[in-house]
């Protein structure tokens, strides 16, 4: 973790500090399993659901990576009280829909939003999912949980059955299962 910080920080300093402009996940071409993402599609998707959320743009960077599968918000530790986060979206998902995207993109925001004092758990999960669809809608929420259903086969096997209750119990959450 400590080399893939320090290959992001080397990014995020580089770029200028222009206001409502993503930073710069990685300008380092040496490295093959992370790169700057390049799909505009998903970078404005991820500028509209910032903005949606009042976060500040120029807080985040978008990154693609080819591992690990799990798509997730990473915490950027940077100089004093400075906190910049780098969305890591596999390159799998560059084939899912708009709203998908939206709704991964938003609860993965929602995640910052939520912060860290409630720990870990399905019950952090369904915050996050929360502050995401009240910035973006329920129905761009249940797509995207949805869709992680659609990609349990990337997931090893023995996770299959936690990940789908996990699942089931965030859209009855939602309103979205009976
Ligand atoms: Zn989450």
């Amino acid at each position: 973790m400590g080399f893939f910080l320090a290959l992001l920080l080397a990014g995020l300093f580089a770029s200028p500090l222009n206001a409502a402009q993503l930073q710069i996940c990685t300008d380092d071409k040496t490295v093959s399993w992370i790169r700057e993402h390049d799909d505009q599609r998903i970078r404005s998707l991820f500028v509209g659901v910032l903005t949606k959320a009042s976060m500040k743009v120029d807080d985040y960077s978008i990154c693609e990576v080819e591992y690990p599968v799990a798509p997730q918000m990473l915490e950027v530790e940077t100089r004093g009280n400075l906190r910049m986060f780098a969305l890591l979206v596999p390159t799998y998902m560059r084939s899912f829909s708009d709203v998908e995207l939206q709704g991964f993109m938003a609860h993965e925001v929602g995640h910052v939003a939520v912060g860290k004092a409630h720990g870990r758990g399905i019950g952090v999960e369904k915050m996050a999912d929360a502050k995401g669809a009240s910035w973006i809608g329920k129905e761009a929420m249940v797509a995207f949980l949805n869709s992680i259903r659609r990609e349990l086969h990337r997931y090893s096997q023995q996770l299959h059955a936690g990940i789908k209750a996990e699942i089931d119990e965030r859209l009855q959450a939602l309103g979205a299962l009976k």
